[in-house]
């Protein structure tokens, strides 16, 4: 689960991590008298969504009077920032956060994320703060320190001295520094988290170290034990079709293909999504309906895939263990026939009850393709969609992925 900018930073603050003071505002109003109740002369309006790039697609402003304030958040509420980790329809902004601006003398990288190698806690920090770590990463590996702490053992002030030492920190930084490292490394530990990236990680023209943006993940198997964060969570930056599936219990997440994926199991999702790119195809999405014994709940999610207008077929390929191939076969058919489905439908059941299962298809009056193995079934799909699109369609999927 991810949080704003704001909620992390306010988060954050209770630990003892240095951040500037902010409020957050839904009006340019509400902004303009934030700001005024901030004080001070420059402030910085920042556009809320979960995703970072802000700054250079215009959702971060330094403005210099309480007009200027108001201005910036009625530019940016309500529009759709578009930023690089956003997609092309970019994410509505329904809030601003007004902080202090404040002068920066350096930007620095910081983060903290579960290495899963070792299963402990790796910091990795660098000189190169403000960019693109992942540009960093590519063009300037040598710029970033990474450092693993060993499993459940919190943050040392050697570690951060070798960290501060290696950012060029120096006297009075290096203390400031490790009080920083040490307060988000305790943060990251009781929080959950799963990744907090500070980026950037300034010094100020006064010396100071600061937390100037902030992103936190947290491991969503521990949410249960944090109802405070648990409440944080905005479901406006979800997607509406995963929304839907988590209340009906099904494991769903909106890929950006074109062919639905209708599987049980996670190893099975996976095997398929793979199968469907040997092919030359793209899937659409994941859907594990493992669990989903019952006919209605079958119907549910093949309403919930052929519900995503970016499907164009769906590929059913069930392993009917403890769930039996009729109640598969009757919950699809009642489903397709439902929402008239008339895009290519390919199935493939095997286990428990799997003729009658196939009978059903079969004598159903929607047209499904039956297929007897794993890359049968893919090809078929990858087939009958490219032929439904003319050849164009999987490239052009492909290409704006
Ligand atoms: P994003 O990562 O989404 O682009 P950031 O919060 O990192 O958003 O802001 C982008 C840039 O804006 C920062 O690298 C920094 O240079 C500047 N900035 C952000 N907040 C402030 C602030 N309070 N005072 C001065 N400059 C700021
Ligand atoms: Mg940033």
């Amino acid at each position: 689960m991810n949080i704003h900018e704001f909620q992390a930073k306010q988060l954050l603050r209770g630990y003892g991590v240095a951040v500037l003071d902010g409020d957050v505002a839904h009006t340019p109003q509400e902004a303009q008298a934030a700001a005024a109740e901030l004080g001070g002369s420059i402030w910085v309006v920042k556009a809320q969504i979960h995703a970072g790039g802000r700054g250079k697609a215009g959702g971060v402003a330094v403005v210099r009077s309480l007009g200027e304030v108001a201005a910036a958040a009625d530019r940016m509420l309500g529009m759709r920032l578009v930023t690089h980790q956003t997609g092309p329809d970019g994410k509505e902004v329904k809030r601003v956060y007004i902080e202090r601006g404040c002068a920066i003398a350096r930007e620095l990288y910081l983060a903290m994320l579960v290495d899963r190698k070792s299963g402990g806690v790796t910091v990795m920090a660098s000189t190169e703060g403000g960019m693109d770590i992942e540009t960093v990463a590519a063009e300037t590996p040598d710029r970033i320190l990474t450092l693993t702490l060993p499993p459940a053992t919190p943050l040392q002030p050697f570690h951060a001295r070798r960290i501060a030492l290696a950012l060029g920190l120096r006297d009075r930084q290096l203390s400031a520094a490790a009080k920083f490292l040490t307060a988000l490394n305790r943060a990251f530990t009781d929080l959950d988290a799963s990744l907090i990236e500070i980026n950037p990680w300034v010094v100020t023209e006064e010396g100071d170290l600061l937390a100037l943006d902030a992103k936190v993940s947290f491991d969503d198997n521990a949410l249960f034990r944090h109802r405070r964060i648990e409440e944080l969570r905005d479901d406006d930056e979800s997607d509406p079709l995963e929304l839907e599936a988590a209340r009906h219990d099904l494991n769903y997440v909106k890929l950006d293909g074109n062919i639905g994926c209708m599987v049980n199991g996670a190893g099975l999702a996976m095997a398929t999504m793979d199968i469907i790119k040997l092919y030359g195809g793209e899937p659409a999405n994941f859907m594990d309906i493992a669990g989903a014994a019952t006919k209605e709940r079958v119907a549910t999610a093949f309403r919930l895939v052929a519900s995503d207008p970016s499907v164009c077929g769906i590929l059913v390929n069930v392993f009917g263990g403890m769930m039996r191939c009729n109640s598969i076969a009757e919950g699809i058919v009642e489903a397709a026939r439902e929402v008239g489905f008339d895009r290519p439908l390919v199935v493939r059941l095997e286990g428990t009850n799997v003729e009658l299962g196939r009978q059903i298809l079969g004598q159903s009056s929607v047209p499904i393709t039956s297929a007897a193995t794993l890359s049968d079934a893919a090809q078929k799909i990858v087939h009958a969609v490219r032929s439904s699109q003319g050849t164009g369609a999987l490239r052009l999927v492909k290409e704006t992925a």
